[in-house]
């Protein structure tokens, strides 16, 4: 048997991905499965991640002129019902309040009493209930545009669930915009969707494509969906945000008027747009790697961790006098408009575990302070981006006038990296016979990592669409923004088409 590289993750993501994925979770203790199934916990580091994320957006939200609001969790039942196509994409995973109160049922136990007149559903999202407000706020064109957004918790009865990618309850941001016209609609559904993905490659270093959604795999009642579509190391893409253009069909359902210019009652024009807690799923598997989590800084929980390495008390005293003065000088280091947040790590642990624990984490930077780094007044650094032994002294000057460089080219190297492996894994296909080929596994039973994206023209037909996701569980992921028109034979049934499609596996 050949000899094994040992790796902090077991499985490997080779060896099996989906497991590597719930295991490198666990290795950064970012969040578990909780008792109410499909339901997660998600733990002070995942979680900080999410609070990383949504300061961040939520800042490029208001820079765009967008205020934040708090809706109800409830939606009465006669409030879906109005927009026909919204109703039937989402009745199957939809949670239902029937009763008000808990009462004694003579056999030790509970009942739920006080049945509600109406039903009551928990948000899967909020278009309908929101709706019922802006109908009330709008009067006339002086009141638009309306740029809405709220975070929160929303509801899906997932049945088969994956800790950040798909949970029954999951957090998020939802926006809702109301507009005058169509053309103003349009460049907010556009608008935030390059919000979207600025967001994804300067924060979360992953590069995304922008495109728009086929019919079927629109959001319900929207004209048009858009997206931001990644690829993580399994060669699958990820939908990490979408943007919708409703045109007027809430504004219809929900009776948002408004009187025009000329002094006529007409409907609005809305968008819907949203991410979630999906994109912390993203980032663990864009980026991270078989010795555990790599998180890019921009949003990492913390920056820096400080591990004291000593033998005996005489070297402890010694290095820990050291770190104190070491923590003065670097309190006040900013990066990216923020603190530096910096974890002192001074459990009754050995080195080796400490420094492993951090790895696992995805910390970008480990400084090692021994009694030799004391004596050249040093640190040891290793960074999440290189190996775990290669580590380099660095005086503490040094570092300190050169910790934000090193942060960006850490930030720039992770994004680099996901580019580069999606630039190799993404390719065009003509023939039928080599499209089918390559999305298929050489091991049907444990199927390998293969396929990833591919550029094929599409004649636009639901049926070819569907015969390949049948055939394949392949899908097409968007008609980029940017795709070229050409000449091309459609890759199921050789018609005619004018431009290439994104086809892929997806989660
Ligand atoms: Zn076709």
């Amino acid at each position: 048997m050949a000899k094994q590289i040992k790796t902090a993750i077991s499985p490997t993501r080779e060896e099996n991905y989906p497991a590597w994925y719930q295991q490198v979770i666990k290795a950064a203790d970012l969040a578990e499965n909780s008792d109410v199934r499909g339901c997660m916990v998600i733990k002070p580091w995942g979680y900080t991640i999410w609070e990383n994320i949504r300061k961040n957006l939520d800042e490029m939200f208001k820079d765009t002129g967008h205020v934040n609001a708090y809706f109800p969790l409830f939606i009465p039942k006669s409030f879906f019902e109005k927009e026909a196509e919204h109703i039937e994409g989402f009745a199957k995973e939809c949670a239902v309040v029937t009763h008000s109160r808990l009462a004694d049922d003579g056999k030790g136990g509970l009942k739920p009493e006080g049945k509600l007149t109406e039903e009551l559903i928990i948000r899967p999202t909020s278009e309908t209930i929101i709706g019922a407000s802006f109908s009330k706020w709008i009067n006339s064109y002086r009141d638009l545009p309306l740029l809405i957004n709220q975070w929160c918790n929303v509801v899906r009865w997932e049945l088969r669930t994956r800790l950040f990618l798909r949970t029954t309850e999951f957090l998020w941001q939802e926006g809702h915009t109301v507009h005058e016209t169509r053309e103003d609609a349009m460049e907010e559904t556009f608008k935030m969707l390059d919000v979207y993905a600025k967001f994804a490659e300067d924060f979360l270093a992953i590069p995304v494509i922008k495109g728009e959604k086929t019919e079927s795999e629109r959001f319900p009642g929207a004209l048009h969906t858009y997206c931001i579509e990644a690829m993580v190391q399994d060669k699958k893409a990820l939908q990490s945000g979408t943007s919708h253009f409703l045109g007027q069909n809430f504004a219809k359902a929900s009776n948002i008027k408004f009187q025009n210019k000329e002094g006529k009652e007409e409907y609005a024009w809305t968008t819907s747009w949203g991410v979630s807690t999906r994109l912390i799923g993203a980032v663990i598997m864009a980026h991270s790697d078989d010795n555990g989590l790599v998180l890019p800084p921009k949003i990492a929980p913390a920056h820096i961790a400080v591990i004291p390495i000593y033998r005996s008390d005489e070297e402890r005293s010694k290095v820990m006098g050291f770190i104190d003065k070491f923590k003065n000088k670097i309190k006040d280091l900013r990066y990216n408009d923020c603190r530096v947040r910096i974890e002192f790590d001074d459990r009754e642990l050995r080195g080796g575990e400490k420094v492993w624990y951090w790895i696992k984490k995805g910390i970008p930077i480990r400084l090692e302070i021994g009694p030799r780094d004391v004596d050249s007044n040093s640190v040891f650094m290793g960074r999440r981006d290189k190996e775990p032994r290669d580590k380099i002294s660095i005086k503490v000057d040094e570092f300190i006038k050169t910790v934000n460089s090193i942060l960006d080219e850490i930030q720039s190297n992770v994004y680099k990296k996901a580019l580069t492996f999606r630039e190799h894994n993404t390719l065009r296909i003509d023939e039928k016979e080599e499209f089918y080929r390559f999305f298929t596994p050489e091991n049907k039973e444990n199927p390998e990592i293969h396929g990833g994206f591919v550029k094929s023209h599409w004649c636009g037909n639901k049926e070819c669409e569907e015969k390949i996701k049948e055939d394949l569980k392949v899908t097409i992921r968007c008609i980029p923004l940017d795709a070229e028109i050409e000449k091309g034979k459609c890759i199921y049934c050789g018609k005619e088409s004018n431009k290439r499609v994104i086809f892929a596996k997806n989660y």
